[in-house]
């Protein structure tokens, strides 16, 4: 632009000639004309121009026109060059050319110099303004379409239009025919409203709904504008259509929009406070579970006020804590007391981060608060419980450690189970994997995992552990529980393990157990019956010597029961004795009869002692069965002994008592009876007979006592046999007369004895002869040579004879043979006995040889004197 000082000096130099030349120029044409000096400064301007140039007079026209630009600068040389130029295109940005095309001529005046610029404005015709509208707008990323008349027909419209409308033929049609679906979306009214104002319409984020083809109705949001399209008369003949797809960007953005919504809603609903604090430290934001919680109001808890709620104790270290992490832009995290609205303090977890823009400058801090009162209380509770176990494990005398996690760590264990194990306290903190390797392989673990599972206890009794103690693998056992320890909710956390070394215990048991077997074995041995019954009475052991006595086998003794083998006439008693034994622990004793396995039963002596433990309770009976039949036997003898000799003692003493009672009242009634007519020797002798029978039994009884005292004396002197068994013959015979007793003297001897005695024995041999031959009465009574320095005396009879079976028994104390069904022949069955018990006591002997019917042969045999030894 050419200054006005500049301007004004020029015009100085213009003549007035030239300047109504120019004045004239511009008064008489018609069309727009600009004049210019001949340095190309403005001069001039006809109303035409500023019409064209749209301003009010030439001072604004000047301002607008720069005629130093480069248009008129070239304009200006090419001028120069050929002095006029014709239909040169205007342009310059100064004029609105859009839709209108701007032609120059311009010629410089001879005489003047000036330079006369008209402008000719030619109305672009739509054909050829828009005849490459595809070619324009087809690469446009924007949907364009122009729509002609009132009734707005598609004219053109371009590649991402069609798109839009699911490439339906909508050209020719007008937009009511081709997209019917935009009825009622306002779109109709827009268009009308832009058609008839002439005004465009600019529509931000519309929703539009369009049959994108296939039926299928499309939601979109377009930006848009209807821009009226004007004749050349200015008048609106169609709409410009432009709209942009901006479907993506709205959807994010309401969904931007949604999750902000929702973050906020989350902020305001979380169970936990959320604040915010500015970059100086003041409260700038608290969500409503803060007010909720401490009852604050917005004003009581802004800036600094929400430390009004934290616990006095604790509320200088939560700010100073607080105040440094903003300081120092770090984390925030502290547990302190804050005041409820009850006005109860409930422990809190408060931390906080610092929070940066997008510039990354520090905005301040945000952060949360935590109510964790009951977990607090619940940590301090199970310190206090895990304090009292850590106590009760380091004072217990029991090996006792805690086990922790499925790991099975090693929380704590005390000296009695670190020596147990053989390690050393490093162990403590490690898995029992690791502290005890050895393990593996053995169940322990498996155990423990059980235990943490089911939580049920396991109780281990007597478990054989290997454990590496002093470098060496060793067996150990012990009574152990592995118990599950569990938290406030019932969760198990650990095993608590207790055990006891009772090694010593267990093989002192096996030792047992040997001898036990040992025992059992040697009560199998024992001819004696055992039985070992518990304290339930029940029979748990019996040893081999039932079975033999029984014939029973094991299985048959158990299931046939020891009941049903007594005597019934004892069974009822057995049992109310043993019942009481079983009840009170007394001592168990009583004779009763089994049944053998011939099918008799003989006497046996039962007795069962209990066995107590150290509390006092029965563990065990110890019954033993001993067979007494030959001692009853013997005592029955005894018994019928005692009987038959009352009974003996009591025949002669009647006897001579009658003798006497007749010879006295005999005597009494003397007068008138010579003292001849009284049968004083026949009864005198009978008497004496008696007294005789009187003193034999009684010597015999003596000498059985003695016998049975161990205190028979003998009197011992050298004397002949033969004269002994000669005189001892005379005397029976003399009172036998009816037998016939023949001596065969063949050897004759002395004996060195006790006279007596061997005299007894052999008027014993010789009475039992004659007592048990009631028919055949000869007897033969011998002396013989019984080998080098023996004689042997025999009694031989042809009598009843004995059976086999009494044989031997009859020198037994008391035994006499039972004839049953046959004559009884008086005696006390003890003169055999004391006949053999006196042979004994002179190193003799005396047999017997009979057979039943056929008599018997009674032997003796003594050892000769020693004087007899050199004949
Ligand atoms: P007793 O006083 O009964 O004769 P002993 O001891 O002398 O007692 O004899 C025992 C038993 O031996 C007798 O009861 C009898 O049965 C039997 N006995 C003894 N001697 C004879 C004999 N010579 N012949 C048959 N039996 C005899």
């Amino acid at each position: 632009m050419i200054d006005n000082s500049e301007r004004s000096e020029n015009r100085n130099e213009l003549s007035q000639e030239t300047e109504n030349l120019a004045q004239t120029l511009a008064d008489t044409i018609q069309e727009p004309i600009l004049v210019l000096g001949k340095k190309f400064e403005f001069l001039n301007a006809n109303p035409g121009l500023l019409n064209l140039f749209e301003v009010a007079d030439k001072s604004k026209l000047r301002e607008k026109l720069d005629t130093e630009n480069t248009f008129f600068q070239t304009l200006k040389r090419d001028l120069e060059k050929h002095g006029r130029l014709t239909a040169q295109e205007f342009n310059s940005k100064i004029l609105n050319t859009d839709n209108r095309k701007v032609l120059v001529n311009a010629s410089i005046l001879e005489n003047s110099g000036l330079v006369l610029i008209s402008f000719k404005v030619e109305k672009v015709g739509k054909d050829d303004k828009l005849e490459n509208f595809n070619e324009i707008f087809s690469q446009a990323p924007a949907m364009i379409c122009i729509l002609r008349g009132p009734e707005h027909i598609f004219d053109r419209a371009n590649e991402n239009y069609f798109q839009l409308v699911g490439h339906r033929d909508i050209i020719g049609k007008t937009v009511n025919e081709a997209l019917p679906e935009l009825e009622g979306q306002g779109f109709f009214e827009m268009l009308d409203g832009v058609y008839n104002s002439g005004e465009a319409f600019i529509g931000n984020e519309v929703p539009v709904k369009l049959d994108a083809g296939e039926g299928k109705m499309k939601n979109s949001f377009i930006d848009f504008v209807y821009q009226p399209i004007l004749d050349s008369t200015g008048k609106v003949n169609g709409i410009f259509v432009h709209a942009v797809d901006i479907t993506e960007k709205v959807t994010a953005k309401l969904k931007l929009e949604q999750s902000e919504n929702e973050l906020r809603y989350l902020i305001d609903t979380v169970p936990a406070i959320i604040w915010i604090t500015g970059a100086d430290g003041q409260n700038q934001y608290l969500n409503k579970n803060w007010y909720e919680f401490t009852g604050q109001n917005y004003e009581s808890a802004k800036n600094f006020g929400w430390l009004d709620a934290v616990h006095p104790e604790d509320r200088k270290r939560v700010e100073k804590s607080f105040l440094r992490a903003n300081n120092e832009r770090d984390e925030f995290y502290e547990s302190f007391r804050l005041r409820n609205k009850e006005g109860e303090y409930r422990w809190v977890l408060d931390s906080g981060s610092p929070k940066y823009n997008s510039e990354g400058e520090f905005e301040g801090m945000i952060g949360t608060v935590i109510d964790v009162h009951d977990e607090k209380l619940k940590e301090q509770l199970i310190r206090e419980k895990e304090h009292r176990i850590r106590s009760i494990i380091e004072e217990a005398n029991v090996a006792t450690a805690l086990y922790t996690g499925k790991e099975m760590k090693i929380e704590m264990a005390n000296d009695a189970m670190i020596n147990l194990w053989g390690k050393d306290e490093s162990v403590i903190g490690t898995t029992l994997h690791q502290a005890l390797p050895e393990l593996e392989g053995q169940p322990f673990h498996d155990l423990l995992q059980e235990v943490f599972t089911t939580g049920k206890t396991y109780w281990g009794k007597e478990d054989p552990v290997d454990l590496v103690i002093d470098n060496k693998l060793q067996t150990g056992y012990f009574n152990f529980t592995y118990k599950a320890l569990r938290d406030e909710n019932g969760e198990i956390y650990g095993i608590l393990n207790m055990a006891i070394d009772v090694s010593e215990m267990v093989r002192s048991k096996e030792l047992i157990k040997d001898s036990e077997a040992k025992y059992r074995q040697m009560a199998d041995l024992m001819p004696e019956k055992v039985l070992n019954i518990n304290a339930n009475g029940k029979v748990i052991y019996f040893n081999q010597g039932w079975m033999d006595y029984t014939g029973l086998n094991k299985e048959e003794f158990e299931n046939k029961g020891l009941d049903s083998l007594i005597h019934p006439s004892e069974r009822e008693e057995f049992e109310k004795n043993w019942r009481h034994s079983l009840q009170t622990g007394s001592d168990f004793e009583m004779e009763v009869r089994y049944l053998n396995k011939k099918g008799k039963y003989k006497w046996h002596l039962n007795r069962a002692e209990a066995i107590f433990d150290e509390h006092g309770n029965i563990q065990i009976w110890i019954c033993t069965a001993t067979e007494i039949q030959k001692i009853k036997a013997e005592e029955k003898r005894k018994e019928d002994f005692l009987k038959l000799v009352s009974h003996e003692l009591k025949t002669p003493v009647t006897s001579i008592k009658g003798y006497v009672q007749l010879l006295l009242s005999l005597l009494k009634k003397k007068e008138g009876m010579p003292l001849s007519a009284i049968p004083f020797e026949t009864s005198l002798e009978r008497i004496d007979q008696q007294i005789v029978r009187l003193t034999r039994l009684i010597s015999e009884m003596l000498d059985l006592s003695r016998i049975e005292k161990n205190k028979l004396v003998l009197q011992k002197e050298t004397f002949s046999i033969n004269e002994l068994v000669n005189d001892t013959i005379q005397d029976i015979n003399y009172t036998n007369t009816n037998y016939n007793i023949i001596l065969e003297d063949d050897y004759q001897c002395d004996i060195h004895a006790d006279k007596d005695r061997i005299g007894q024995v052999l008027i014993n041999l010789v009475t039992n002869a004659i007592k048990y031959s009631p028919i055949n009465q000869d007897i033969l009574v011998s002396v013989k040579k019984a080998g080098k320095n023996k004689v042997a005396v025999s009694v031989q009879d042809s009598g009843i004879g004995i059976d086999k079976e009494n044989l031997k028994k009859i020198f037994k104390r008391f035994y006499r043979i039972d004839f049953k069904n046959e004559d009884t022949y008086s005696g006390f069955g003890i003169g055999l006995y004391l006949a053999n018990e006196i042979m004994k006591r002179h190193n003799g002997k005396i047999i017997v040889e009979s057979e039943k019917g056929k008599g018997s042969l009674f032997t003796f045999i003594v050892d000769t004197a020693v004087k007899d030894q050199n004949t």
